[in-house]
């Protein structure tokens, strides 16, 4: 039987404004989960005002920083206790593995906290300004923000743009992901049980075109936040300058994963799978491409596709399963065309390319974890993000070489190096266009470190003080501190300005 999917707006859940849902459809075994109300521009509207009076009557903004941390921190408690639920949630949802999820959910919490002691701790300035005035500059939030989240990870991202955007005490309006609305739409409640007031979440889910859309053009808006597709990223950007609001990108990715001929192979392939292979490949920083020094390539392309083929693709709420379905039908036929493309151009497929023939397999949009080698830079896989269990395979002949190959993308988002010689790490990832850069490891995430793409990969950072800064802007208060009567068109001596 599928459950129901509200809009949550003002404190209160409700039906779309004309009755219309979309169902979610489990991606393992193909049967409908949630009908989901899908929000129309009057519920976007609707939404924006109920966050503009929240903001307006200062029930959030106003709270003294000290007592939204602990409204915050209440979350993060019932939220931990939780983990379990939505981490289940969540694998039906999309499909990733249940061991997958606890382990990403359990973290979740943590952004919550970071926050909270964020706006205790953020500060105000007061630069010179002369000898008759004080100048308090003070960091105030912006209003009602726009948050706009992708499937592939429906909690965490949420909570990457939840967590600061109310620490800083902005009133927000979030449209979650078509294929991931579940798991944001009980955040919402949870955060209200812990006490952040009605008004000041609202939750409108519904399709990027249409909800999506009315809510990226809505003149009401202090800030738009969106992760997704570059193109995405682009219109929604576009939308941003006419409305002449800041706007936040976290897009799509191509990460590079560097391996050099000094690391113990099994150890960089394992690490090399990691990147590859977690979230069925369906993450932003995937590890696509897999730069290998020429000196190890035979070996270790062997040893990377060996245990390719073994990894056990299933049921992901099996805990023995670590490889699940993609999404949705669109998103492994994506895939599967991309791997098409790949041999139409030229490349050779060493491990996987196919849809997989297991009996258990045939309900779900399953795809075999791919590696592909020969792919040269004018191939589409070298460029194009797949967002699916793909990654190609290249050997390079020098650190100049790897540099090169890995900053041959239109994305900047993340990549990591893996060597045992401390200086050579410094010194690549210094030289390699992203964002995130790991050694010897791939993935992490901190919520007080930056998160952030160049290039085609996005604008602006999630996480850490650059985040708290980006929900906020400056109030410059200027106060006249002089005993001197001023009259600027008394009598030009008077005129203390020249
Ligand atoms: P998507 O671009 O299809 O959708 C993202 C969100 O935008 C959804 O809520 C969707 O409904 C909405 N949307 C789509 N078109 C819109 C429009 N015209 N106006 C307003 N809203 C619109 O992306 P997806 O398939 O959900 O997620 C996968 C993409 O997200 C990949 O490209 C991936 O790299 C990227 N991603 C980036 C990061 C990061 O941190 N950089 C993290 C996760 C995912």
């Amino acid at each position: 039987m599928t459950e129901s999917v509200l809009l949550h707006i003002d404190g209160r859940e409700r039906p779309a404004s004309d009755g219309g849902t979309f169902t979610v459809v489990n991606p393992t075994t193909g049967e409908p989960l949630y009908d989901v109300a899908d929000g129309t521009a009057d519920d976007i509207d609707r939404a924006v005002e109920a966050a503009r009076a929240a903001f307006e009557d200062g029930r959030w903004r106003s709270m003294p920083a000290r007592e939204r941390a602990k409204v915050l921190n209440r979350a993060s408690g019932m939220l931990a206790e939780r983990i379990d639920e939505y981490a289940r949630l969540e694998t039906r949802q999309i499909g990733r593995t249940l061991r997958e999820m606890r382990a990403q959910l359990k973290r979740l919490p943590e952004w919550l906290e970071y926050f909270g002691a964020v706006a205790q701790t953020a500060q105000g300035t007061s630069p010179d300004f002369g000898a008759d005035h004080l100048n308090v500059v003070r960091r105030v939030p912006l209003g009602v923000v726009g948050l706009i989240t992708p499937w592939n990870h429906p909690l965490l991202i949420t909570m990457k743009k939840v967590g600061v955007s109310l620490a800083a005490g902005n009133s927000l309006v979030i449209k979650p992901s078509e294929l991931g609305p579940v798991v944001p739409g009980l955040l919402v409640k949870l955060l209200e049980e812990a006490g952040v007031p009605a008004g000041v979440v609202n939750f409108v889910p519904g399709l990027g075109r249409t909800t999506g859309k009315a809510l990226t053009e809505h003149p009401g808006l202090a800030k738009l936040d969106v992760t997704g597709g570059t193109e995405t990223g682009r219109v929604i950007a576009a939308s941003a300058g006419r409305s002449l609001i800041p706007v936040t990108a976290e897009l799509g990715g191509k990460a590079p994963v560097l391996v050099f001929d000094d690391v113990d192979i099994d150890q960089a392939v394992a690490g090399a799978l990691f990147a590859a292979f977690i979230a069925t490949g369906q993450t932003c920083v995937q590890g696509a491409r897999i730069l290998v020094a020429r000196q190890i390539y035979e070996p270790f392309v062997a040893r990377l596709v060996e245990r390719t083929r073994k990894l056990r693709l299933g049921d992901p709420l099996d805990l023995h399963t670590q490889v699940g379905p993609l999404v949705s039908e669109a998103q492994r036929s994506k895939t599967a065309g991309a791997v098409d493309r790949a041999r139409e151009q030229g490349a050779t497929v060493l491990a996987g390319g196919r849809i997989p023939s297991g009996a258990h397999l045939q309900k779900g949009w399953f795809y075999e974890p791919t590696i592909v080698a020969d792919v040269a830079h004018d191939h589409d896989l070298w460029h194009d993000e797949v967002f699916g269990p793909v990654s190609l395979v290249a050997p390079f002949d020098s650190e100049q070489d790897a540099i090169r190959q890995a900053n041959d993308s239109p994305f900047g988002l993340a990549g990591s190096v893996w060597t045992n010689d401390v200086g050579r790490s410094i010194r690549v990832g210094q030289s390699l266009d992203i964002g995130i850069v790991w050694v010897n490891d791939h993935h992490r995430i901190d919520p007080a470190s930056p998160w952030g793409g160049f290039k085609a990969s996005g604008i602006g950072s999630e996480n850490g003080l650059e985040a708290f800064e980006a929900y906020t802007r400056p109030q410059s208060i200027i106060i006249n501190t002089s005993e001197e009567p001023f009259d600027w068109f008394g009598s030009v001596e008077d005129v203390r300005y020249s």
